[in-house]
């Protein structure tokens, strides 16, 4: 594993018990280096559904997710509405379907203080929750770098 991921992960980890580390310059300048990859599938631990499409986003230490996902062929089978089908600069938002905020979209915000740092996934399929703060989100995100990114993330 690349040490730039390692010392990534391992900032994560230490996350968990101080949460000030995730609005770290330290920890945003070491995830420059993986902005723009993805969108990747997020699946159903249950029946292998996908929940959800994850990436970084742009400029904040934080998982940006859609449920419609990436609009290019070769990573979806569906066709999506051509009135979804906007610019949505920067990368890896370009390629995305907009709107997350159409009603379709399988994340709802759960975080008990008003804030973002709670969301929780139901798959459409089977209805099985997760739900994951944003230093999870982004582990889980990470650790899939840290693994060749090969598939989808399996969400737990
Ligand atoms: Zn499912």
């Amino acid at each position: 594993m690349d040490e730039s991921v390692k010392s990534l992960l391992g900032l994560l980890e230490r996350a968990r018990e101080d949460s000030a580390i995730l609005d770290s310059p330290e920890l945003n300048e070491g995830l420059d280096r993986l902005r723009g990859l993805g969108p990747v599938r997020v699946k159903c631990p249950k029946c292998r559904a996908t929940v959800s499409w994850w990436a970084l986003h742009p400029a904040e230490p934080s998982v940006v997710f859609n449920s419609l996902g990436p609009r290019r062929r070769h990573l979806r089978k569906d066709q999506i509405p051509p009135d979804q089908l906007g610019p949505q600069p920067p990368k890896p938002f370009d390629d995305w379907s907009l709107g997350p905020m159409d009603g379709r979209h399988s994340a709802k915000n759960v975080d008990p203080t008003g804030g973002s740092n709670r969301w929780r996934f139901t798959c459409r399929r089977c209805g099985a929750q997760s739900t994951y703060t944003r230093a999870t989100m982004l582990r889980m995100f990470v650790q899939w770098v840290a693994t060749g990114q090969h598939g989808p993330i399996i969400a737990q």
